[in-house]
């Protein structure tokens, strides 16, 4: 039997190795920082925390091109911290939560933000304005033994060369413990998943031609350009 065609294997580049991290599915956390739920004027910072996918083909590596995309006049960025999850887990307690992290890696969560408000107005998922090709970009990941600050580190975006967003990683309001508990409550979570954790104030458009670069404290840094 052969299959009638070959699908692409996403996957993302380890640092210090020539392993690739095969990746099963995108999870994002969405409102995690106090300053971006402020500025979006949405949402209550005490609620639980919650998620939405975005394909497994969304994914685009560093150094590569992200076209503009379709149906949209208001990309946004969003640089956020993603963790790479390495072995399975359902109902992971938060003492067990970073035992099941691979690694870390800087990554942008692409937003077509009209589409995003058109569909929080007419009380409809997320998934036009946050689930699109190329809606992805994510580092090399740096394996969790390397990085054993990463929650104390910082994370900086900057739009052809000027910094738009800049945060300490412990505001986030669910930290990556948190976020692994609650996220394995709904899925099990499976090697070869990532979670985007949410991005801080600062968000704002890009246009072709853009160079976005992502850098987090010990981490290789993401650098994208639109087309
Ligand atoms: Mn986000």
């Amino acid at each position: 039997m052969t299959e009638l065609w070959a699908l692409p294997r996403p996957s993302l580049a380890v640092v210090g190795s020539d392993d690739r991290f095969p990746v099963r599915r995108i999870y994002c956390v969405g409102r995690n920082y106090v300053d971006h739920i402020r500025e979006m004027k949405e949402g209550d910072e005490r609620d639980l925390p919650f998620f939405f996918q975005k394909p497994t083909d969304s994914l685009v590596e560093s150094g590569d091109a992200v076209p503009y995309p379709p149906q949209t006049a208001d990309l946004q960025y969003e640089g956020e911290l993603v963790a790479a999850i390495g072995a399975p887990g359902a109902d992971v307690s938060l003492s067990d939560a970073t035992s099941i992290v691979f690694g870390y890696a800087a990554g942008i969560d692409l937003t077509r933000r009209d589409l995003q408000r058109d569909a929080v107005r007419a009380s409809r998922p997320w998934e036009m304005g946050k689930s699109f090709d190329h809606s992805a970009p994510c580092g090399p990941i740096t394996p969790a033994a390397g990085v054993p600050g990463i929650a104390a580190g910082e994370l900086e975006l900057t739009l052809n060369g000027e910094r738009r967003q800049a945060t300490r990683l412990d505001l986030m309001i669910w930290k990556v413990p948190e976020i692994i508990h609650h996220l394995s409550r709904q899925y099990r979570l499976e090697p070869g998943d990532l979670i985007y954790t949410g991005t801080p104030a600062g968000v704002g458009p890009v246009r072709a031609g853009d160079s976005i670069v992502v850098s987090i404290t010990g981490l290789a840094p993401l650098e994208v350009t639109v087309r």
